[in-house]
């Protein structure tokens, strides 16, 4: 369910929605040109002895001969050929179709099946009913061009894990619906309280906008995609262009995610046949007010009834009228009922075993499920999935044997909300946390630029991989069309060439997609990887998302998926190979350096520059001191090889203990009000709902100037981080 990306940074799907604010700019690197179009594989491949690289390397490159376009797009086509949500006849067909994809290529795999809470609507509407009348369509029709757009079975236009209810009261619009624009609204003296709200997508993850609606009063909420953001005025509309038609609606659940993600009827333990559930009236993360998505054509006519102030500039969208604050004079009536029903879901689970740490699992993952019939979303990144196992099939053949086991993991039930990928990691919490060296996620691809975003101890070795492999069109470093493509972001007109031993920084993640119970409750090493172009995505969860959408405007001629598929087998082939776990902490340590001036700066502009978060300074010098000592010791045993020639047992005991490092970083009472998010540096935002909050326990507490909690929040992050200094000084040790 990723949404588009902003700037490269990964904001995954669901959650963070379009628009996103843009995350911190790169750091760019300095330094002298480096030939773009004659990349040398770096032969220092970090965790690898230079033979060892050197055998890598080639097996890489027989990789990267593998996957082939116009298989990735025969799969695609298979995938998305029908509508596959959640508990959907077509949805267990491709279960089983994925299923015996990896047993032919040779991987040993099963279906692991769960029970989950996943409502479905029963009845919807909204009308208005003063001053004039108009019934909603709420119907997606279908277009002659799009062959697969009039399919029956389709899931109709709705928003997973809405309050039922039936209201009736005035409308006010509350443009994005986030809580500067309550800010605004109550300076402007308007109250929603009692009222219905109208809020366009964008901003926020949508579960936000009727969580904020509820909390200030109002008794329904309707969201709408204005063309402004995804629609006519971004460019043509489909089927001429991407963009999203009159009566394109963006589903989507939501449920508040924030608080915790998966079936909600089982928080923090897994939905395995059988588990208890917990009744409705004991969920904590359902809306409590009833949401429906709509098209702008349905909005047009509720925006023109509305009377009251003009609204602020920014606030306008583009339909053609003249957009007002309300409340009223239109009155509109809104119902939203569900099947509340648990649903069959089938994670399918393929291994490759490892010959020297077969207790030492890389795990790569993305879902099958979709709204509708999803080809971008998800299926673009379930069919390089695909080709990556099939081409590791055709690698065993040839005599490849990973040192690490590898997992492959299609998920079922992201969309309603990282049901499937949640349950498994609850399911399987303890194993996980001993044996995952790694996980690696990617959802929605197209064309575009790689995004990666993930554990900042990764952040060497996604700059490694993002060097080794070309951009498909410019033949440049997917890594120097990152540099360059952050370099038109910030709009300079020219940029200092790589290279110089800095690291392009890779975005801190939030949550979106699979990747959020890996990170964020058990602690391990991930990363999230796709490309993106920085439009807007229109047919996003829509109809439209669809094979013809895809093969007209996502990637017509299979190009960025089949590098997608390179990037992924380079990245889980160096982790599953490597002779020690290319973990680095420089990186990460800079990144912890740069979140606490940000906390700094954060303090001052609340009016406390007296809270002076000291200790958690001196716990950034010393995890620098930690990651400079780690990284020396690494450097001299690495490069004289002596590293190398340890016991496999030895370098199995350092590899365990790096892939642990992680999970010092949790606190095992989790956030405040989110016990399920525990890790320290990286979570959602829990107010905004915007994209990632890092150092979310303090950072949270400043921006709502509740210095207790965030004193209290202090002293868990500088215990995590010296948790994580001291198991760093211990691997210093292993490696000497
Ligand atoms: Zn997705």
């Amino acid at each position: 369910m990723r949404t588009r990306i902003l700037l490269l940074v990964p904001v995954c799907l669901l959650l963070l929605a379009a628009q996103a604010p843009v995350q911190a700019p790169a750091r760019f690197p300095r330094g002298a040109a480096r030939s773009a179009a004659t990349p040398r594989p770096d032969r220092n491949l970090r965790g690898f002895s230079l033979t060892a690289a050197h055998r890598e390397l080639i097996w890489e490159r027989r990789f990267d001969r593998l996957p082939q376009g116009a298989h990735i797009r025969a799969v695609m086509q298979h995938l998305s050929a029908y509508p596959h949500h959640l508990g959907s006849p077509y949805d267990y067909q491709n279960a089983l179709w994925i299923l015996h994809k990896f047993q032919q290529y040779g991987l040993d795999a099963h279906i692991e099946k769960f029970m989950v809470l996943f409502p479905t609507p029963k009845q919807r509407l909204v009308e208005m009913v003063a001053p004039k009348t108009y019934k909603a369509k709420l119907k997606e029709p279908s277009i002659a061009a799009d062959p697969t757009s009039g399919q029956s079975g389709q899931l109709p236009t709705y928003n997973a894990y809405s309050g039922d209810g039936d209201v009736t009261a005035s409308l006010v619009y509350v443009n994005y619906g986030v809580p500067a624009d309550y800010a605004r609204l109550a300076k402007l003296g308007i109250n929603v309280q009692g009222k219905i709200v109208l809020a366009r997508y964008g901003h926020s993850w949508r579960g936000i906008k009727p969580k904020l609606a509820h909390q200030h009063g109002a008794i329904g909420c309707i969201i709408y995609s204005d063309p402004r953001d995804d629609g006519y005025f971004q460019g043509d509309v489909f089927p001429k262009g991407p963009f999203r038609p009159w009566q394109g609606v963006q589903r989507g659940s939501v449920m508040e995610m924030e608080k915790y993600p998966g079936d909600p009827s089982t928080p923090g333990w897994g939905s395995t046949p059988g588990a208890r559930h917990l009744p409705l009236n004991q969920i904590t993360n359902l809306e409590k007010i009833p949401v429906l998505p709509i098209s702008y054509g349905d909005a047009l006519p509720l925006l023109r009834a509305l009377g009251g102030p003009v609204a602020p500039p920014s606030w306008r969208g583009a339909l053609p009228v003249t957009y007002h604050l309300g409340p009223g004079p239109a009155r509109v009536h809104l119902i939203v009922r569900q099947h509340w029903q648990l649903v069959p879901l089938y994670d399918v689970i393929a291994k490759i075993p490892g010959r020297v740490w077969p207790g030492q699992w890389v795990i790569r993952g993305n879902h099958f499920d979709a709204w509708v019939n999803g080809a971008a979303d998800p299926i673009s990144g379930q069919a390089s999935l695909l080709e990556e196992a099939k081409a590791y099939g055709q690698l065993l053949h040839q005599g490849w044997r990973p040192r690490r086991t590898i997992i492959y993991c299609a998920w079922d039930g992201e969309e309603p909300g990282l049901l499937g990928s949640t349950e498994w990691c609850e399911t399987h919490a303890a194993a996980l946390q001993q044996h995952a060296v790694a996980y690696l996620n990617s959802d929605t691809s197209m064309r575009g630029i790689l995004g990666i975003g993930g554990s900042h101890s990764l952040e060497r070795f996604a700059n490694e991989v993002a060097t080794a492999l070309l951009d498909p069109h410019s033949r440049e470093t997917l890594w120097q069309m990152q540099v360059e493509a952050r370099a038109r972001a910030l709009r300079k007109t020219h940029v200092a060439r790589p290279l110089d031993g800095h690291d392009l920084h890779i975005g801190a993640l939030g949550s979106g997609s699979d990747y959020s119970p890996f990170l964020q409750h058990l602690g391990i090493p991930t990363l999230d990887l796709g490309f993106y172009n920085r439009q807007p995505f229109g047919q996003y969860h829509s109809i439209y998302d669809d094979f013809y959408w895809y093969t007209h405007f996502g990637d017509p001629g299979f190009r960025y998926e089949r590098k997608l598929a390179q990037v992924f087998g380079t990245a889980v082939m160096r982790l599953a190979d490597a002779q020690v776990l290319p973990l680095e902490y420089g990186d990460f340590a800079d990144t912890i350096s740069r979140y606490d001036r940000q906390l700094h700066t954060l303090a001052r502009r609340q009016g406390n520059a007296g809270f002076s978060l000291s200790e958690l300074d001196l716990a950034a010098a010393r995890a620098r001191r930690a990651a400079a000592a780690y990284d020396r010791a690494y450097r001299r045993a690495a490069g004289g090889g002596a590293l190398f020639r340890q016991s496999s047992a030895a370098l199995g005991r350092l590899d365990a203990g790096l892939a642990k490092t992680e999970q010092a970083l949790l606190n095992p009472a989790g956030l405040p009000r989110r016990p399920w998010y525990r890790h320290t540096i990286y979570a959602p935002g829990y107010y905004t709902g915007y994209g990632v909050k890092t150092m979310p326990g303090i950072r949270e507490a400043l921006e709502q100037k509740n210095y207790a909690e965030a004193a209290f929040q202090e002293r868990k992050i500088v215990a995590a981080l010296n948790r994580w200094a001291a198991r760093l000084a211990h691997l210093r040790a292993e490696v000497q």
